[in-house]
């Protein structure tokens, strides 16, 4: 299915070593942090890699929701081949095509009315970061206090990213991170008012709230759009400052370019259909700032920060912000693409019609409890029970389907399994993941 090119090549080094094997190399050559890796890739093409065995491996994670056209597409590895032949980097003080050519798209795509401005970073973290620092900026301005986030909320490793995350498991290692922030129990209407009344204003107003609309790393959890229409009007109310995480969920992944713009749809509201280059009226749940990564870049690095409106899009002034490598030609250009790319090939459509086919097939299966699913972006429960003598059954489910189905899939709790696959995926992929997963499945609660 994928041509073999690249995989010796890729497996010279370990010719040099062959007393080594690869766990080994890594573990002695690698940081910790990640421990060891489940495998050593050499290539991929669409949905499929290949290991260091030359066995072919369905990627239904899309490198974490990254690989929004899969691997090696076409037209990225032919623009991205231009490009390094062209510029690959020129720093901030200069500018280049793809760099304005993806901000005006970012804008176009999310409806931000005029006066809203891109900031290119090269992660998620980095993208969080450029947002606190725009909320402390207003912090410093109004005095207001307060940033509020969400537990079960994941926003990056940096130190403020880091600061936004509630797992202790993440921060407790660190000891003190930044001040003021605290966490309320997600889509919890009350503790929302609660946060923003005049007896929690006593501790000092809020400045800002970070929320993913769907958290992520906690399983593909949704805020309703209630929630997030009541963010949006007492942030409005307060004079804070309403942040969305979209690292995971923008981009397509959804079925709409972001989740606020579907939220917005389910409370109502006209969502364009052909939103790149169209000027568009802003959406009701429009943020103002949202933060953007993983799928912008199909795997190139690129963050973003868009700032809506004038006021946000002026917080962080000349000389208050930068990066070296953020927006440069190459990743631009990787941005630029994906969203091409997604138009062109009605990848938002696709995104849609092969996601609900997914979840009613996964409902279908032994075992299988709750399937939450919007576009491609899917969490699905296991029954405590299920596969006898598991207190992970998801960790031996995803195991059990990468070792013996070759399919790549991941666990994000104990219970509860995640798919992110790229949104180029295809029939003939969605008939070999559920031939896969399903004899997993089988085998396993047998
Ligand atoms: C992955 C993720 C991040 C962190 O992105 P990095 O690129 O790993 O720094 C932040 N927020 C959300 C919602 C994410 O899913």
């Amino acid at each position: 299915m994928i041509q073999a090119a690249g995989h010796a090549d890729a497996l010279r080094l370990d010719r040099l070593d062959a007393s080594q094997t690869w766990q080994q190399r890594y573990e002695q050559s690698l940081m910790g942090v990640f421990g060891t890796p489940q495998e050593l890739l050499t290539h991929g093409e669409g949905c499929w890699v290949v290991d260091s065995q030359g066995r072919e491996l369905l990627d239904m994670l899309g490198g974490i929701a990254v690989n929004a056209l899969g691997h090696a597409h076409p037209a990225l590895v032919k623009g991205l081949a231009e490009q390094a032949g062209q510029l690959l980097h020129i720093s901030n003080l200069f500018t280049s095509v793809p760099q304005m050519r993806l901000a005006e798209m970012l804008l176009n795509t999310a409806q931000a009315p005029d006066g809203s401005r891109v900031f290119f970073a090269n992660s998620g973290s980095e993208a969080n970061e450029a947002a606190l620092k725009a909320v402390l900026r207003h912090r410093k301005q109004t005095g207001a206090r307060r940033i509020l986030a969400l537990e079960g909320g994941f926003h990056g490793r940096t130190v403020g990213a880091l600061s936004l995350t509630h797992k202790p498991a993440f921060r407790d290692p660190f000891g003190e991170l930044i001040e003021g922030i605290e966490f309320l129990p997600p889509d919890d209407l009350d503790a929302l008012e609660n946060a923003f009344s005049a007896e929690a204003g006593a501790g000092g107003g809020v400045a800002g709230i970070f929320l993913e609309p769907i958290q992520g790393e906690a399983g593909v959890r949704p805020l309703s759009a209630q929630y997030l229409l009541r963010a949006r009007e007492l942030t409005r109310k307060h004079g804070a400052l309403l942040v969305f995480d979209e690292v995971q969920t923008g981009i397509g992944r959804t079925g709409e370019w972001f989740r606020f713009q579907g939220a917005a749809r389910e409370l109502g509201e006209r969502v364009p259909e052909e939103p790149v280059g169209a000027s568009q009226e802003a959406s009701d749940l429009t943020p103002d700032l949202m933060t953007l990564a993983k799928g912008l870049g199909s795997g190139v690095p690129v963050g973003a920060l868009v700032a809506f409106g004038a006021e946000s899009g002026a917080l962080l002034g000349a000389g208050q912000h930068g990066s070296t490598f953020g927006g440069n030609p190459l990743a631009a250009l990787a941005g630029q693409i994906t969203l091409e790319t997604i138009q062109s090939e009605g990848l938002l459509e696709n995104t849609q019609r092969l996601g609900s086919q997914i979840a009613v097939g996964l409902r279908e299966l032994p075992g299988v409890v709750e399937v939450r699913q919007f576009g491609l972006h899917l969490g699905a429960d296991l029954a405590p029970s299920s596969y006898p003598g598991a207190q992970e059954p998801a960790k031996v489910l995803v195991t059990a389907a990468r070792e013996r189905y070759g399919l790549i899939i991941n666990a994000t709790g104990p219970h509860t399994i995640r798919l992110a696959p790229p949104l180029i995926l295809n029939e003939t992929d969605v008939q070999e993941f559920f031939a896969r997963f399903g004899a997993a499945v089988r085998e396993l609660s047998a």
